[in-house]
């Protein structure tokens, strides 16, 4: 199968099998929020399905969809607290997939119809993981309805293998059918949330992590350093060798400057020839001695064939202990920006209230 389409942020902040950065994991976060109200209902219409045949079929399926949906409930409530929810989330589906396991063996194993509603929960994979968990998930389901067949009753399956073959081939055929789904919706985030030309990460996604960050500040009063940069005269480099060129020397200058981040930093293409780096965790001096390295590193190498460009910044960071608050870091920031082209390009500049702000050096 072709592999998903690869976002390349630079904000993995905690990777896992299941999710390999921020984004993987933003994108099963949300899902799951328009999962969630989708699987109440299915719960709700298997609820009244069991109701109505209850009294020739019996009670058993209540076995699977209580225990089911008591393993999703708990998942939903512990999420917000961990640092990989993925992970509580998958171990919930394969709760859920147990459980319907355990109760058609309890019913009598690969006679019993149901054993193709392990399809059910795998409907829900590709909403919520990307090709791993998928593929995970069907061998899962796959593994159970071998387990509860030759378990229960392999004489029978060994009589009639359509027994394993068909809910087999459902789980199988609803997985791939729902992978198209899965790839344009990655995509089309990605496209949101991504700059194209640079890999960078674009207006969109600001918005979000500063939503993110301000919280964060708020509870552990670490500060967060924020610097703006812009290329120099970069007009003239269209107006000399063409937006062609133009275009190839953004996005070497975005590569060099990602090389020097961190892998929690977050790098970001406001627009134009114009970058921003949030960085969690960092104070004035540090993110200045990060726009130093930026500003040496992009000065001294020569760029899409051989064009030397030079780029200013203007760093600004919020105090330690006191809230973030965006808007006021980045214009401080801008301003610094501002100064720095005035005072002839090339260089860092820090906010001026936060020059005032630092104790005088002897
Ligand atoms: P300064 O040193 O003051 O920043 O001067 P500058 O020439 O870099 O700044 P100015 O704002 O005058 O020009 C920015 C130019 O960037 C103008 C615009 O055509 C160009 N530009 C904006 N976006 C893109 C893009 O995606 N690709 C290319 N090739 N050029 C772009
Ligand atoms: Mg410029
Ligand atoms: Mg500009």
């Amino acid at each position: 199968m072709e592999s998903e389409p690869e976002p390349s942020t630079s904000n993995a902040t905690a990777s896992s099998w299941l999710c390999r950065d921020d984004f993987d994991r933003e994108r099963m976060l949300d899902m799951e929020d328009r999962v969630r109200p989708a699987r109440r209902r299915t719960f709700a219409i298997l609820a009244v399905a069991i109701g109505a045949v209850g009294p020739w079929l019996g009670w058993w399926p209540l076995l699977f969809l209580i225990p089911a949906s008591l393993c999703f409930a708990s998942a939903d409530r512990l999420m917000p607290r961990v640092t990989k929810p993925e992970l509580l989330m998958f171990a919930a589906w394969i709760g859920s997939e147990i459980t319907i396991a355990g109760a058609v063996a309890l019913e009598g194993g690969p006679r019993v119809s149901a054993l193709s509603w392990l399809a059910i929960p795998v409907i829900t994979l590709s909403t919520r993981f990307s090709m791993r968990g998928v593929v995970a998930g069907v061998a899962i389901a796959c593994g159970l309805v071998l387990a509860v067949a030759f378990g229960i009753d392999a004489t029978a399956v060994l009589n009639s293998p359509e027994l394993v073959t068909a809910p087999m081939v459902l789980i199988i055929c609803v997985a791939v059918l729902s992978t198209p789904l899965m790839r344009s919706d990655i995509q089309h985030r990605s496209d949101a949330v991504i700059d194209q030309l640079t890999g960078m990460l674009n207006r969109n996604a600001l918005k979000v992590r500063v939503q993110e960050l301000t919280q964060q500040s708020a509870i552990t009063g670490e500060p967060i350093g924020l610097i703006v940069g812009d290329l120099d005269h970069f007009k003239e480099i269209n107006d000399t060798h063409g937006h062609s060129v133009g275009d190839a020397v953004l996005k070497e200058v975005a590569y060099l400057m990602r090389k020097q981040l961190r892998a929690f930093d977050l790098a970001y293409r406001l627009g134009g020839e114009e970058f921003l780096i949030l960085l969690p965790g960092s104070d004035l001096n540090q993110a200045e001695d990060l726009a130093e390295r930026l500003r040496a590193r992009v000065g001294v190498e020569n760029v899409a064939g051989g064009i030397a460009v030079t780029m200013s910044f203007g760093v600004a960071a919020s105090a330690r202990d006191e809230p973030f608050d965006y808007s006021t870091v980045f214009t401080k920031a801008d301003s610094a920006l501002y100064r720095a082209k005035r005072e002839g390009r090339d260089r860092v500049r820090l906010a001026e209230h936060d020059v005032l702000a630092v104790p005088a050096l002897a």
